[in-house]
């Protein structure tokens, strides 16, 4: 099984302002308090396409143009707290929309949530207060009083599977709602290097050394603002001794015992996907 390459350019050009000239309906990302506008039937759902919100009958308090997916106009919209549900139309969170939604779809409303979030929150200046105005060139916002420029927030963070012969290391969280074990993954401080962060997100969470880290891929991970990168590591010394706090339970796994694993959504699972497919003996 090769590594998968996730790309959110497939069918996607992107743009920060409108060309002239398009008349049509256009794909409508529309989130209320994060949830997306679907239209959901027989287990699928599928993004609105629309001239407006309006037309939707849903009221928008803020707009954004993403660009273009298969040539046709794509924009974001954040609805009014109040906007209800159109006939037909339900808020759905992104999150549980995975298996539902074109993949390329999917990526794509990662992208309109985060810029709607990152708008809302830099409409003044963070040094002098004053309104900011959105760049025409680029997703920026820039105050003309002082001239600071703000840029759309990512944070990214790295997640790891620590690999030991054939076996692979799974963690069982303290915040995961049921007995899922994931891999190890944290956020980069300042001043650390990726694999920094990846020797001591392991030495700290299950106090083992690792040797070897090499990426595997990356994934948006729009829940906020984060990107997740996927790296393999190999066990080098130590014995698992979890923090008790953030990780509660670990233990190494062979590919035919595995406990509850993450959902298709996440690149953790992408991660074990590969891992299942190396280390299975056909
Ligand atoms: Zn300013």
């Amino acid at each position: 099984m090769s590594k998968p390459r996730l790309s959110i350019y497939n069918r996607y050009v992107p743009a920060v302002v409108q060309e002239t000239g398009f008349e049509g309906p256009a794909y409508w990302f529309i989130f209320r308090a994060g949830q997306l506008l679907v239209a959901e039937d027989s287990g699928a759902a599928a993004v609105p396409l629309a001239l407006s919100p309006e037309e939707l009958t849903v009221a928008s308090i803020r707009t954004l143009y993403l660009g273009t997916f298969g040539s046709i106009p794509c924009f974001a919209a954040e609805a009014s707290p109040e906007a209800t549900e159109p006939p037909g139309l339900l808020f759905r969170p992104l999150r549980s929309l995975y298996e539902a939604m074109d993949e390329d779809l999917f990526h794509l409303a990662g992208k309109a949530v985060q810029l709607l979030a990152w708008d809302e929150t830099h409409l003044f200046c963070g040094r002098c207060g004053t309104q900011t105005v959105p760049s025409e060139a680029e997703w920026s916002r820039k105050c003309p009083e002082c001239g600071l420029v703000s840029y759309p927030r990512i944070a990214p963070a790295v997640i790891t599977a620590v690999l030991k012969g054939d076996e692979i290391l799974l963690a069982h969280a303290g915040h995961f709602q049921n007995n899922m074990y994931g891999l190890i993954a944290g956020f980069v401080e300042p001043g650390e290097t990726l694999e920094d962060c990846v020797q001591r997100e392991i030495m700290e969470e299950v106090g083992l050394k690792v040797t070897n880290i090499r990426y595997f891929g990356s994934q948006q991970w729009p829940f906020p603002h984060s990107l997740m990168v996927g790296f393999l590591a190999d066990y080098e010394s130590g014995e698992i001794a979890v923090d008790g706090e953030e990780i509660v339970h670990a233990d190494w796994f062979r590919p035919d015992s595995l406990p509850v694993i993450p959902a298709k959504v996440s690149i953790a699972r992408k991660i074990i996907d590969w891992y299942i497919g190396q280390y299975t003996r056909c």
